[in-house]
């Protein structure tokens, strides 16, 4: 394998976290790729992160266009578009270019119950969850699976609320019962370094979700009388500082994830970005709801850096920035394979 930079591309599907990714892979001096489709066109010619674009009718295409990748020696960023796009399965068995991370470990996290058993395993504080909806006896949240970014959830406080609530959904039964945490939500960016063992903290940040984040702005009165119901489809990312008694509690969680995260099927365990989702109650417990083991959307705020990332970097560090110099400081070393899964 080359151990010079300019033998490589680095490329991703143009959405989700494409405009960071790219940039960040240009300012750490790669060439960059985005596979686009014709809508998403404007954006990348407006947004010049990209050296080359490749057009395909849909990202449902991929396939169609990997072998190009291949021959320009392109090392392929996954994050959560590129991830429910092409599949998970897909990408474990069918994905032929060079993939940045461990593949094994994205079946553990988009599995609900083996996200779980790995999560539990690394100690952290889950939310309950219900097998039957019988056993309700708490407000709970329902979510279906492969709901997209959260719409159709909803919260049921009793057996026989949920199934008052679920005859809005026929047909629907693969979805999950979790305890309903009232607090403030969480998004913690973490990246580990396989190259170096180190864990860093680039981030935080909370979602601004439709209808959920405007209920409030309606008195409770017109909200009962109007019968309107709450949904968590995500238009955007606010970023936070967080209160800074708390970090030592997030260093250690997202240390513990690292530690317990050779799992089987994915002997090199989690590294690169990867982000914790919960809500901190207000006895400051930080409950865990969901792992993503990818660079995920809420970073994009910091495509300049974010004030933790400025305590560690003179440069302006993004996420994206930062996997790409984990990337080029690994080819310089010889050592790329150890971040191809
Ligand atoms: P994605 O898979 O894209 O991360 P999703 O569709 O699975 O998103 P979640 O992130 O699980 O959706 O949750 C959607 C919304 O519901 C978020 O605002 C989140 O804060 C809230 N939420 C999720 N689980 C709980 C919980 N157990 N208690 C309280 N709120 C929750």
């Amino acid at each position: 394998m080359s151990t010079s930079i300019s033998d490589y591309a680095i490329a991703t599907i143009g959405s989700h976290t494409a405009l960071q990714i790219l940039k960040g892979a240009r300012d750490e001096g790669f060439r960059t790729i985005a596979i686009i489709t014709p809508e998403i066109r404007p954006v990348f010619e407006s947004f010049p992160v990209a050296d080359e674009l490749i057009e395909i009718p849909s990202f449902a295409d991929y396939f169609s266009i990997e072998e190009e990748l291949v021959k320009k020696n392109a090392i392929v960023i996954p994050h959560g578009s590129f991830v429910s796009y092409v599949g998970v399965e897909e990408i474990a068995t069918k994905m032929k270019a060079m993939y940045y991370g461990s593949r094994g470990i994205l079946r553990w996290e988009s599995d609900r119950s083996m996200e779980r058993q790995w999560l539990q395993k690394a100690g952290l504080n889950l939310p309950r969850v219900f097998t039957k909806p019988e056993e309700i006896d708490c407000p709970v949240i329902v979510k279906f699976h492969g709901a997209k970014g959260g719409f159709g959830y909803f919260i049921a406080k009793s057996p026989a609320e949920f199934y008052e609530r679920i005859k809005e959904f026929p047909g629907q039964n693969d979805y999950a019962i979790q305890e309903y945490i009232v607090g403030v939500p969480m998004y913690v960016h973490y990246f580990y370094s396989a190259l170096t063992g180190e864990l860093e903290i680039m981030s935080f940040d909370k979602r601004y979700e439709s209808n959920a984040d405007s209920i409030g702005r309606i008195a409770a009165k017109d909200q009962i009388e109007s019968g309107i119901r709450t949904s968590y489809t995500i238009t955007g990312n606010i970023p936070i500082v967080v209160r800074e008694s708390m970090l030592p509690m997030f260093f250690k969680i997202g240390q513990d994830v690292i530690n317990t995260s050779k799992l089987e099927g994915a002997p090199k365990g989690l590294f690169g970005p990867f982000c914790l989702e919960g809500i901190i109650d207000p006895n400051l417990n930080f409950r865990v709801f969901e792992i993503s083991a990818r660079i995920v959307a809420g970073t994009n705020p910091y495509i300049e850096g974010s004030p933790y990332t400025a305590l560690r970097y003179k440069e302006p560090m993004s996420t994206g920035r930062r996997l790409a110099r984990e990337i080029k400081q690994a080819i310089e070393a010889g050592r790329l394979e150890e971040l191809l899964g």
